[in-house]
């Protein structure tokens, strides 16, 4: 099993206060997968970010704080869009996918899974193993969900890689985004920056800056403290940039594309 997630970074454009698909990359993406699964079977599961589409009421809202109960109304309503926002995302996702024949069956966050403290705790996976033995995709994303601490919270596509992996045991988990892998500090804002081909450690990072991105769940670190979890359960994980053309069809044939392995051994 594969679990590949797919940054908003790449699918949409993040930069843009609109809620906008990048179509060429989207196509290009599934092209790519579909192209490695005519190769041979594999079973796939589909993490996406939410990009555009959720960060901005997310943020409006400020879900995932704690308020006061005079103030649910208001938040609940947030959570609604926000669901809503990643929803549609999805569909054009999956609108794409099913076009260029991919069997991709959406599993939403928000309908089964509840946080505690910003922190997936409850989510059976059951679905996902059914899905994968009847030959489908299974395709999750970046939600907001229940929190038994603070009613609603926001649970990140990197959240959901680190819980899927933990639980399902996947021989590869890749993480495609915009940039080659993780540097010792921003790539997009220092032409310095160093590239590590190998992650062990947060302290290997010159600054915690997350991204230059409208972003409510942290960015580039955000994503390697999840994959760190991983590491610590001796799960492996690869991050490659989507934006070079190839690299999603080579990372599933396994061949070797450039990215940072996160993980604590040398
Ligand atoms: P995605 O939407 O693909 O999950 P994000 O936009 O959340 O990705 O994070 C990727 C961004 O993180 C990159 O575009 C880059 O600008 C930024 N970033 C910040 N610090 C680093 C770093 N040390 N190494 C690599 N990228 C970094």
């Amino acid at each position: 099993m594969i679990i590949l997630k797919i940054g908003g970074s790449i699918l949409t454009n993040k930069d843009s206060l609109e809620s906008e698909v990048d179509s060429s990359s989207l196509k290009r993406i599934a092209v790519e997968i579909k192209s490695s699964l005519d190769k041979s079977d594999k079973e796939l599961i589909i993490v996406h970010g939410a990009g555009s589409f959720g960060h901005p009421p997310a943020k409006k809202y400020r879900i995932g704080e704690a308020f006061e109960e005079s103030e649910y109304p208001q938040k609940r309503i947030g959570f609604c869009e926000t669901q809503n926002a990643v929803k549609k995302l999805n569909m054009l996702i999956c609108e794409e996918f099913i076009r260029e024949g991919l069997p991709v069956v959406a599993i939403p966050a928000s309908s089964f899974m509840t946080a505690t403290n910003k922190r997936i705790t409850h989510g059976n996976l059951d679905s996902f193993r059914r899905y994968l033995k009847k030959g489908f995709i299974p395709v999750i994303y970046g939600d907001v969900v229940l929190d038994d601490e603070l009613e609603i919270c926001v649970i990140s596509g990197d959240q959901l890689i680190q819980y899927l992996a933990m639980n399902l045991n996947p021989d590869r988990v890749i993480l495609a985004t915009d940039v080659d892998g993780v540097y010792n500090k921003n790539p997009k804002t220092h032409d310095d920056a160093v590239f590590f081909e190998k992650f062990s450690s947060l302290e290997d990072l010159d600054t915690l800056e997350g991204t230059t991105n409208v972003d409510v769940t942290g960015g580039m670190v955000g994503k390697i403290k999840e994959l760190l979890y991983l590491a610590d359960l001796g799960i492996e994980s690869k991050i490659i940039n989507a934006e070079v053309e190839n690299n999603i069809y080579k990372v599933l044939e396994n061949e070797n594309v450039k990215g940072t392995v996160i993980s604590r051994g040398n």
